[in-house]
């Protein structure tokens, strides 16, 4: 199995898909560890995705787009800022293109 941390690089912690009220985000997100992803990406480093549905752009900071980079599959679901929940990941597309995130 891969390497993982969280997105600030800190250990993955047993709370961390906890909704913080503040933001409804998860407290933390598990990414692919930067030894990993400094093997290479299979896909190019993308920074946002699109919601089909509401048409909502969500941006993602850089340790969790290189991890869709490094391995496509890694994520099931995907946060959108429009609706302020998370969907699977077939509700969305990349930005600017018609490919769905995680393909
Ligand atoms: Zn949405």
């Amino acid at each position: 199995m891969n390497k993982t941390t969280l997105a600030d690089g800190s250990p993955v912690t047993p709370d961390h898909r906890e909704i913080d009220p503040t933001t409804d985000q998860q407290r933390g997100y598990v990414v692919l560890s930067a030894e990993e992803r400094a093997k290479g990406f299979v896909r190019p480093v993308r920074r946002s995705y699109v919601h089909l549905k509401c048409g909502a752009l969500t941006k993602m900071s850089l340790p969790l787009a290189e991890t869709y980079a490094r391995q496509p599959d890694f994520y099931s679901g995907t946060f959108c800022v429009g609706c302020g929940t998370h969907f699977p990941l077939t509700e969305f597309h990349w930005d600017g293109t018609n490919e769905v995130v995680g393909s």
